[in-house]
């Protein structure tokens, strides 16, 4: 039987994050879930493994803390021997329909690039030599629709939207500097989906996380550097 694959999430404890925990478990994964607050990662975990979910531990990773991400890579290649997987899912929506690109409140456009793209830069970042020490890997990047350069028509959250549409640029330059190490990189949109992020939505956490989950285990010719919705290609 082969080793299985290591897999750490970002924002892991609730929402979309926790239900690709809990599809990536159901693969037979070995599952890092992380959240800022350590005692929620734990108790996440704990309750994913009590619903039957296979192998998932909780571990501290705050993305908008350097130190907190190397001392988490650090410890989970330590204990689990590897990260195979990254899924940058962390992320932060704070400003909505009001918020005008003329009239930006820099301290809310600060901290959404800190975390959406300076967040999962830093964990990519502290993965990717792990990977390439094992010639395997598999990053995903939780991008949005509301990043497509094309589809985009309305002013509405432009912190959230430059900081997604910057997630998908890194994507893409990532995958081009490891291309032909085994190292894949794909930007997601998980759709509308309820959570506490939207929570008028109707779609459920199972579909948002489905096309995240199966660029975390693409087989080895898989596709690099796409932008994805529903398994299938997403305009940039
Ligand atoms: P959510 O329910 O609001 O959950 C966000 C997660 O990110 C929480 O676990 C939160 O942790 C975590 N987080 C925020 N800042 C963090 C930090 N500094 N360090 C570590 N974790 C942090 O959001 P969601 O709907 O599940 O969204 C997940 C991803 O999908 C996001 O990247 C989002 O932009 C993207 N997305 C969502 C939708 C949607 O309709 N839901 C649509 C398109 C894209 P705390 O509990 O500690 O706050």
């Amino acid at each position: 039987m082969s080793t299985p694959r290591v897999a750490v999430v970002t924002g892991g404890n609730r929402g979309i994050g926790r239900e690709i925990c809990r599809q990536l478990a159901d693969l037979g994964l070995h599952v890092v879930l992380t959240a800022r607050d350590e005692a929620r990662a734990k108790e996440a975990a704990r309750e994913l493994v009590a619903e039957g979910r296979g192998f998932v531990v909780g571990a501290r990773l705050d993305v908008r803390d350097a130190e907190s991400v190397r001392a988490a890579f650090a410890s989970i290649a330590r204990s689990h021997g590897s990260v195979d997987v990254l899924v940058n899912n962390a992320g932060v929506a704070i400003d909505g329909s009001g918020h005008r690109p003329s009239a930006p409140d820099f301290s809310r456009v600060e901290k959404t690039l800190d975390t959406n793209l300076y967040g999962a830069w830093r964990c990519a970042a502290a993965a990717v030599p792990f990977m390439l020490d094992r010639g395997y890997g598999r990053i995903v990047n939780l991008s949005t629709t509301m990043a497509s350069l094309e589809l985009t028509t309305t002013s509405e959250s432009p912190a959230y939207r430059v900081s997604k549409v910057s997630l998908n640029m890194l994507t893409r330059v990532l995958a081009a500097e490891v291309e032909g190490t085994g190292i894949l990189v794909n930007a997601v949109s998980p759709g509308y989906t309820r959570t506490d992020m939207s929570p008028k939505a109707t779609r459920p956490v199972a579909a948002g996380a489905d096309t995240a989950v199966w660029l975390a285990t693409l087989p080895a010719d898989g596709p690099t550097g796409g932008f994805f919705y529903e398994r299938a290609p997403l305009a940039w």
